[in-house]
């Protein structure tokens, strides 16, 4: 017989979305119950995403760091030739997982919300039956929130599969391919395609548009562009890739050329799509905006006591994004006046060098003569020099009201200046002038200094330059 549960809050998806409602919905003594597919809760980002991602990328690093040091030295420093058994990295990096699924369901736990291990699908707004390994769960809610999240897009001609794969299996190979080409040159594709760079792959990037990363701007993207032309990855720009056929990719080069690349593993990351399929959303009645479900700025859907928040509500999809509406939701369920109406939601890239953008970027503010736009650059930065991170051409830049100098985006390119990206959204969330940053003694000798230097700039009395 099928078991029967009834909650007051049911979620689906055990993502940063997910996972976060759940936890404050149990803090706010809401009943809840959870439900995931996965094997380790957490979703995308700490199984497949941002955690994994970043453990490859510092494993990268350190290898670099060895390289180099066996390639003529480096600061004094000199080594043998490092090697790479990626098995071995691959395993410490699902340790990392391991450890954080756990603490996830250790604080599930102590918020007491139920965990149920399955597929959900749904039969009405309300109702849904879970398929697990020992039998079918059917679950009702008075308030049901969707954190269903995304998946990879798949190319129809260039389908996952043996050699073709994504930055799911990416993040799982056993060993680092001769010849990685990499179909899409976004964040993810990047970011992926520089780490295995480092660790020794010849690297190639087909991008349709004419410049990788088009959602940032070309001061921004330039220092990227920089490091992968000096470390040799090839870089098709305005290229259109087609099938892979007996190890050889398909491409039309910008000029029209057909062209094949030889490569033993074909990355593709095109950009995900949220998961809108396969689990009953069709029978729930709720309206869509494009591909996304349509919310307000509650997360409510427009079904009553039904919300939606992370990557199925729309861009960014970021994880911030998705656990910062899932805290607002819980709140509103427990009869808080909440909203989910952020000054910025900061994106970090986390390439070679890294790129922060918080809040309006130059083509935001494009033909307006109303806001000051000043940068500084790391290279004036001794921090920046003391850790060899001051010569790739990065910089803080500012953009604020000419009038109330209040400031309106803050951007940054560099190496570790993802370690900057909070600093500028509490500046933006809480309404900050260039006077109130110029006026924060900024601890000497760290990156944040140009964060300072940008703002005095703007207000035309820099320091260090
Ligand atoms: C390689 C990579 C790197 C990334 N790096 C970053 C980064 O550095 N910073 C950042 O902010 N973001 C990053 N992201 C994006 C980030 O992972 C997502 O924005 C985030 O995971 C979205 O969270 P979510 O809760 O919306 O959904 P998800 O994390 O996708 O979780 C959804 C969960 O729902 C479950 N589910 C779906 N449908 C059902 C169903 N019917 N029944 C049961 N379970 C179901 C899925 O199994 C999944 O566990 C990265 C993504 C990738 C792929």
């Amino acid at each position: 017989m099928t078991e029967q549960i009834k909650t007051k809050v049911l979620i689906i998806g055990a993502g940063t979305g997910g996972y976060v409602a759940g936890i404050r919905c149990g803090q706010l003594g809401l009943e809840a119950v959870l439900v995931d597919a996965g094997d380790g809760l957490g979703g995308t980002c700490l199984n497949v995403g941002c955690i994994p991602s970043k453990a490859i990328i510092h494993a990268a690093n350190k290898f670099e760091t060895v390289a180099k040091a066996a390639d003529g030295g480096t600061l004094g420093i000199t080594a043998n030739k490092p090697a790479i058994d990626l098995a071995q990295t691959v395993a410490w990096k699902n340790g990392i997982v391991k450890k954080l699924n756990q603490g996830v369901s250790g604080l599930l736990k102590r918020a007491k919300v139920k965990v149920i291990k399955g597929w959900a699908t749904f039969s009405d707004a309300k109702t849904c039956t879970v398929s697990t390994d020992e039998g079918e769960i059917t679950i009702s809610a008075e308030h049901v929130i969707l954190a269903t999240g995304s998946e990879p897009v798949e190319l129809p001609f260039l389908p996952f599969g043996g050699d073709v794969i994504s930055s799911t299996e990416a993040l799982s190979l056993d060993k680092v391919p001769n010849k990685l080409v990499v179909v899409g040159g976004g964040y993810i594709g990047l970011e992926l395609g520089i780490a295995f760079r480092k660790l020794g792959a010849e690297v190639t990037v087909v991008e349709m548009a004419e410049r990788i990363l088009p959602l940032y701007d070309k001061d921004l993207t330039a220092p990227v562009t920089k490091w992968l032309e000096k470390h040799g990855v090839k870089l098709l720009l305005g290229a259109k890739a087609g099938a892979f056929e007996k190890g050889k990719l398909n491409v039309t080069t910008h000029d029209g050329e057909a062209i094949k690349l030889d490569a033993d593993k074909v990355l593709v990351t095109v950009g995900r799509r949220p998961r809108t399929q396969g689990w009953g959303l069709e029978n729930m009645g709720v309206a869509m905006a494009g591909p996304f479900v349509k919310i307000d700025n509650r997360c409510a859907t427009s079904m009553k006591n039904v919300w939606a928040i992370g990557d199925l509500t729309g861009e960014p999809m970021l994880a911030h994004k998705g656990s910062a509406q899932g805290e607002v939701v819980a709140e509103i369920i427990a009869g808080h006046d909440a909203v989910f109406d952020p000054v910025t939601i900061a994106a970090v890239c986390f390439t070679e060098p890294e790129i922060v953008s918080a809040g309006l970027g130059p083509s935001d503010v494009e033909g307006r003569d109303d806001v000051i736009t000043a940068s500084f650059p790391l290279m004036a930065i001794g921090r920046a020099l003391a850790i060899e991170a001051g010569d790739d051409g990065g910089f803080v830049r500012v953009i604020a009201n000419k009038d109330d100098h209040r400031i309106l985006g803050i951007q940054a390119v560099g190496q570790h200046v993802s370690e900057l990206s909070n600093s500028f959204a509490q500046m933006l969330e809480m309404g900050a002038v260039l006077e109130d940053v110029a006026g924060v003694i900024h601890v000497h000798p760290t990156l944040g200094e140009a964060f300072h230097e940008a703002t005095l700039r703007a207000l035309g009395h820099a320091i260090h330059i």
